[in-house]
């Protein structure tokens, strides 16, 4: 913990961390070391991991990246934090992230970007850039992240880390700051898959505290790491490897090609409903958010105005001043896909593709394969200026917003580096539950 603090500090200009507090840290370090020597700690005590800043803890501020929480000291940790408090993992402190979680970049933070430590100029990717970018620098082994509609993988994929975002349910959204609650999972990033599975089976389990937890046992997600990859059918769809740049092309075929040299079968597959998925999204997420952002009222939670003339005038300047740019257009866009004349047009439209395209998947994998292997993004990382307007961050998200949609296990596994020295990464998208598969086949090529 005390290596991992000093290097923090050594490498502030990443400002990948939000809220660092090294006494309470150390605390904790402690108190795992006591539990060690009388031999009452599991194999994770003591080892350090980062939050995201979207998950609420009481000893450190927790503001998903907003003006609207800043400083804001929540009275009760998330399940997922307590969970891995439970059995001593050491807190390293908050990560930043795009603001609520909305974004690809890392940018969005109202309290500055991360970094990717691979290149300056690069985007960390996002929402959880400070938690990739933690791994990747060393200044965390391991970090929780939440992924809605990607948020895990392709920030994985940008820093050369290894991601997953479980099914949907089967970690606890408690304390897990909202941003659309259908498609909100927490996850974690770490160097390897084997890593992932370590720490991602203390964090799932039924948490009766959230009304979509899936009520099944607990399981060791480590047992299939190591059942390799022969006969396992992986199914490509090939028309979204066409879609990406050539040298993310040729990586993700050499992976391919290394699956089946490993014993794998490969089988073509067609996806053409989940080729709706970025419209979908960004209908249903919206409509989420801005119902989720309406309990920042200035009353009950976080940043007041200091001037206002009336009640009503105290919202307005509150969530005016509190919310930042991209929060507030899903709150208008959202409000618009939900109001009166257009529910019926636009969410529940949206809703029934989002039906077809979970069918499509249960299909695919009932009929044609056991996971499936796609692209995380068109390309490796892109720089800072190179997508400045909206629309075509959201575009980004086309292969990561499938499998959020239909809720189903996923993870972005690093596969080689692009002409300008940027790391490539692949995604797995495994049916519902089987994440300890999914795993297995990541260490397989690992
Ligand atoms: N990039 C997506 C968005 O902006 C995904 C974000 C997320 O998964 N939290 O909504």
């Amino acid at each position: 913990t005390k290596a991992y603090l000093q290097k923090i500090e050594a490498t502030k200009e990443l400002n990948a961390y939000l809220d660092v507090r090294p006494e309470v840290s150390l605390a904790q370090a402690r108190e795992a070391d006591k539990k060690i020597a009388a031999g009452e700690a599991g194999p994770l005590a003591g080892v350090p991991i980062a939050h995201k800043d979207i998950f609420v803890t009481k000893e450190w501020a927790s503001t998903a990246a907003s003006k609207m929480l800043e400083g804001y000291m929540s009275p009760f940790d998330a399940t997922v934090v307590e969970k891995l408090k439970e059995i001593n993992m050491v807190c390293l402190g908050k990560t930043n992230c795009d603001e609520f979680a909305m974004g690809s970049t890392t940018a969005n933070s109202a309290f500055g970007k991360t970094y990717n430590p691979w290149d300056k100029n690069a985007v960390p990717g996002g929402s959880s850039g400070g938690a990739s970018s933690c791994v990747a620098a060393r200044i965390a082994p391991v970090a929780t992240g939440t992924d809605t509609g990607g948020s895990i993988r392709q920030p994985s994929a940008f820093c050369g880390v290894t991601g997953i975002k479980p099914t949907y349910g089967r970690p606890s959204r408690w304390g897990m700051i909202a941003f659309a609650s259908s498609l909100d999972t927490a996850g974690i990033i770490a160097q390897t898959a084997e890593d992932c599975a370590l720490v991602l089976s203390h964090i799932i389990g039924f948490d009766k505290r959230d009304s979509t937890s899936i009520e099944l046992p607990p399981e060791d997600l480590t047992v299939s790491l190591n059942d390799g990859v022969k006969g396992l059918r992986i199914g490509v769809p090939r028309k979204w490897l066409d879609k990406v740049a050539p040298g993310l092309k040729a990586a993700l075929n050499d992976a391919l090609c290394q699956y089946q040299e490993l014993g794998a079968v490969l089988v073509d597959i067609d996806l053409p409903t989940a080729d709706l998925g970025v419209p979908v999204y960004y209908i249903i997420a919206p409509a989420e958010a801005s119902s989720n952002l309406s309990r920042f009222d200035g009353v009950r939670y976080g940043h007041r105005a200091q001037k206002y003339d009336d009640l009503l005038d105290m919202i307005k300047r509150s969530r005016d001043e509190g919310f930042g740019s991209e929060p507030k257009r899903r709150i208008l866009i959202g409000t618009y896909v939900l109001s009166h004349g257009y529910y019926d047009a636009y969410y529940i439209k949206a809703q029934q593709v989002r039906r077809l395209i979970a069918q499509e998947f249960d299909n695919t994998f009932k009929n044609s394969c056991d996971v499936i292997f796609c692209p995380v993004s068109t390309d490796a990382a892109f720089s800072f200026d190179d997508k400045s307007d909206p629309l075509s961050l959201y575009l980004s998200d086309l292969f990561t917003v499938p499998g959020s949609l239909a809720g189903l296990p996923s993870m972005s596994v690093p596969c080689g580096i692009s002409p300008n020295n940027r790391p490539y990464g692949f995604q797995l998208i495994g049916a519902k539950c089987r994440e300890a598969q999914l795993l297995g086949v990541a260490h397989a090529y690992q």
